[in-house]
Parts: C-alpha cells; sequence; structure tokens
C-alpha cells in the first residue's frame, strides 16, 4: 500500500455567468480526472451542480469543459486525466444562454398544444422552449438553403427570425425554395417570406434586413443574432458573414451546395476553427461554377439547409455534440455522408492570435469579382430588345452548353460553348459589337473578360442572363439553331 495517490491542482476557469457573487471566476482543486474536478465544483458552489452535471452523474451540455484547448466530450469526457497545473476552462455552450435560463413563464394553451412534441422531449421540454423563445438566429440568404431552414425554425419557436436577402423571387427558385409560390413570383424574398413565416407561427418576430450585407452594416446585423445561418450562394458572402461572426464572437452555421453535394459545418472561432481556417482565400472567380451554370437537384439545399437547421436548434438549446471542428459532405447520389475532422489554423487571418484581418473588408475586391467594371458592361433585358430590333444589332453569343442552347435561347443566337470559345474567335473577328449570355451570369462574365482580352472591344453581356431574360418576357427559341 502506497497510499492515495496524490491529487494534482489544477485550475477550473469559470465564466462570468457562473462566477460566484463576488466575480472570482477561478477556482482551485486538486482532481485526478475532470469528473473528480466537476465534483469538487460542485462540492464548493452547491448551486452550480444542477448546471454541470445530470443526476444520473453524465455532464450535461449546456456547458463544455476545455482542456488544453480541446472539449473534453472529445478526449476521455468525465474520465479525462488531469496534471499538475492543467487549466480546466468552463464556457456555456451557447452564445445567447451565457445568462441564466429565460425567466420561466406558464405557456398559453396554443403553446402547449403547438410545441407539445418538444415539451415532452426531455432535451427541450419547457426550459428548451422557453430558450428558443429568447433566441434570435439570422438567416443570411433566404434561397435554396434558407428557405427549408427557414420554415423549420420558425415552426419550431425560435424568437425571432432576422430574414437577410436582396433578391426578388424568381420563377427558377421554386424547384427548391419551398417558402414560395407560384403568386410570390417578382416579389421581394423577405416579404414573400415573412408572410409565409408568419402564416405559420405568429408568435415568431420577424425582422427584414432587405440591403444588400457588406463591410460597413454586416456587423452591426450580425452583433442583434445568438446564430448565423449561413445560406449564401456566392463567395464574397460567405466571406463577409464568416469574418463578421468571429469579429462579433457569434456562430455561423455554414451550409454549400452543388448538383448532388453538400457541405455543412459549424464554425464558432471561439471554440474552435472558422471558414477562413479551410479555406484561407477563396478560388479564382468563376473557376467554381454557380447552381445557376452548374444544376441542383432541388432537395438537396432541402437537405443540407435542415442539417443547418438542426444544428441551429443544438446550439440554441446547449445540446448534443454541435458540428464544430468537423466537416459534414453529403453525396446525394451515393446517400452517404462523411466528416472531416477541421482545425483551428494557427495562421488563420481572422482568428488565430494574431490577425490580419481585424475589421471587416471590401470582400467583392478579395473575391477577385471586379463589380463596377462589370456591371459597366452589362446589358439588361429591355436594352437589349431594343438593341436586337435596331438596324445593325449586336452579334449575341450563347456560352451556355449546346444541350442548354437546344432546350431554349434567344432569338438569332448563335450557341458557341464556354468551352469552345477559342476556337471561334476568328470567325466573330467581324464582329461589331457583341453580347454573351449563359443561364445566370458567371460563365458570360467569363466569356466577356476573354474576348476583351483578345481585343474585342465593343463586347457587354446580359444581366440577368436567360433565365432574366425568361423572367422579362422576351422571346425563347427552342431546337437546334445558327450555330
Ligand atoms: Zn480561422
Amino acid at each position: 500500500m502506497t497510499g492515495a495517490t496524490e491529487r494534482p491542482r489544477v485550475q477550473l476557469a469559470l465564466p462570468r455567468s457562473l462566477a460566484d457573487p463576488a466575480g472570482a471566476a477561478e477556482i482551485e482543486v486538486d482532481a485526478l480526472t475532470v469528473g473528480e474536478a466537476l465534483a469538487e465544483l460542485a462540492r464548493l458552489r452547491p448551486e452550480l451542480a444542477p448546471r454541470l452535471l445530470g443526476r444520473d452523474g453524465r455532464l450535461l451540455s449546456a456547458v463544455a469543459v476545455y482542456l488544453r484547448g480541446q472539449d473534453v466530450r472529445e478526449l476521455s469526457g468525465l474520465a479525462t486525466p488531469l496534471s499538475s497545473r492543467d487549466r480546466l476552462e468552463l464556457v456555456p455552450a451557447l452564445s445567447g444562454g451565457d445568462g441564466p435560463a429565460p425567466e420561466p413563464r406558464a405557456f398559453r394553451p396554443e403553446e402547449l398544444a403547438r410545441y407539445g412534441r418538444h415539451l415532452v422531449l426531455p432535451e427541450v421540454g419547457p426550459e428548451g422552449q422557453r430558450r428558443l423563445a429568447a433566441s434570435r438566429v439570422l438567416l443570411v440568404g433566404l434561397g435554396g438553403l434558407g428557405a427549408p431552414a427557414a420554415l423549420y425554425l420558425a415552426a419550431a419557436g425560435v424568437g425571432e427570425l432576422g430574414l437577410a436577402d436582396f433578391a426578388d423571387v424568381q420563377t427558377s427558385n421554386l424547384q427548391r425554395q419551398v417558402l414560395y409560390t407560384t403568386a410570390d413570383v417578382g416579389r421581394p424574398k423577405v416579404e414573400a417570406a415573412a408572410d409565409r413565416l408568419a402564416a405559420l407561427n405568429p408568435g415568431v418576430r420577424l425582422v427584414r434586413h432587405p440591403e444588400r450585407l457588406d463591410r460597413t452594416n454586416a456587423l452591426e446585423v450580425v452583433r442583434r443574432y445568438d446564430v448565423v445561418l449561413d445560406g449564401s450562394d456566392n463567395f464574397p458572402t460567405r466571406y463577409l458573414v464568416n469574418d463578421a461572426c468571429v469579429l462579433a464572437g457569434v456562430p455561423d452555421v455554414f451550409g454549400s451546395v452543388y448538383r448532388f453535394e453538400g457541405q455543412v459545418s459549424v464554425f464558432d472561432a471561439r471554440h474552435g476553427p472558422c471558414y477562413r481556417c479551410l479555406f484561407p482565400e477563396p478560388p479564382p472567380p468563376d473557376a467554381v461554377p454557380s447552381c445557376a451554370d452548374g444544376g441542383v437537384l432541388g432537395v438537396l439545399p432541402g437537405l443540407v439547409g435542415l442539417l443547418q437547421a438542426t444544428e441551429t436548434l443544438k446550439l440554441l438549446l446547449g445540446v448534443g455534440r454541435p458540428l464544430r471542428g468537423r466537416l459534414l459532405l453529403v453525396d446525394g447520389l451515393d446517400l452517404g455522408f462523411r466528416e472531416l475532422a477541421l482545425t483551428k489554423a494557427a495562421d488563420c487571418p481572422v482568428c488565430s492570435a494574431a490577425p490580419t484581418i481585424t475589421e471587416l473588408i471590401d470582400y467583392e475586391a478579395f473575391c477577385g469579382v471586379a463589380v463596377g467594371d462589370d456591371d459597366a458592361a452589362a446589358v439588361g433585358a429591355v436594352e437589349l430588345r431594343g438593341l436586337l430590333e435596331a438596324a445593325s444589332p449586336p452579334l449575341l453569343l450563347d456560352v451556355r452548353s449546346r444541350e442548354e442552347y437546344d432546350l431554349g435561347h434567344l432569338p438569332r443566337a448563335r450557341s458557341v460553348p464556354l468551352e469552345a470559345l477559342a476556337e471561334h474567335l476568328e470567325e466573330l473577328g467581324q464582329a461589331g459589337s457583341v453580347v454573351t449570355y449563359c443561364s445566370g451570369g458567371t460563365r458570360s462574365s467569363q466569356a466577356s473578360r476573354r474576348l476583351r482580352d483578345v481585343g474585342f472591344r465593343r463586347v457587354r453581356r446580359l444581366s440577368g442572363g436567360f433565365e432574366g431574360w425568361v423572367e422579362a418576357g422576351g422571346p425563347v427559341t427552342t431546337g437546334p439553331g445558327a450555330d
């Protein structure tokens, strides 16, 4: 017998909300394991016990415990061994849940009925439902990802939903953006979405953000919310949302889709990597095709958007294991899910100890999207119709694939798929002025740039592309046309 094992002395760092009335946020205890340290904390501060450990002795998920920068759930949980001078950090799982649980209030009969399936769930229950009612979620983008997420978050009783989108509903949205009906085409998305969500759950406060989020306003908007659900479809917005979330200390529930594939993660720089840790810089402009160009199976964003909604509710409730430091890859064709571990980059430009980005920047320029230049070289559908009826109309180049062209194109447009553009430069040399178009605008921007690079002076592209042309009631020819 060598007697009792010597217990190392460790530090316990408490968040503000768990500090003692005198404000002390550090406690020293002697413990061999994380479980012993927490039991010792519960003995010294019995009022904290119900917030740390369940009746069965397991660690409650409303508080995360970190040891050397890692969540102990990812180590050996309560059995994780401690060494002398270790420092355990207790972190509330939820930004908005930093404070005490919301003031208990009686549910109205209508709420008891509406949320009955939540109220009987031990992981939600009355306290969780009150937590949801006290929560605020910002939806950036009300498209394929944001639309299904918004419906479920409103149905779940999240107290406030911020709706950020500056687009109008288009016919091409209806294949997957289930928030909208055919009658909504042409209406601003924030308005159509607010009507639909209010009809679903009048108890949810809906805050409209119809302005384009950029460096001047994003931080102010993001700060109002507990969680941001990023349903954007472009790189400038994605980096903007990431950086604003890092600077504001708000978790960013990320999702993206293309064709049959999706990605989901929770970026929360306070406890793990951010989007820039994974991708410090965007791909070159136009290197990644958009869904307008490449297509997307309609249900795929629904699937990914609901995974984002699931993670959002978990964060708000402080239950389960968030998808932090993990990238979930969804393959809709095989119907398989894979997971990659993500680590915080020591040299991340925005979330590392020595960041180079300390305020929001110009994200269009950062992503190489030359907005001003491109806008000057664009022509709208109405103007183009006038030009095509003039005495010397521009040469109209359809740079989509041959299959897309055959399904329907602008009258008298010539099919030159972007990949084949180089082979046709010589014969195009005679054209006076050229207007390029694709489905949305990505490929036509690229085509216009290439034509300008080889000396074409009068090149413009159809803004809004073929979809915008159809939306504006422009005539369409089907079947093979002029080459
Ligand atoms: Zn980072």
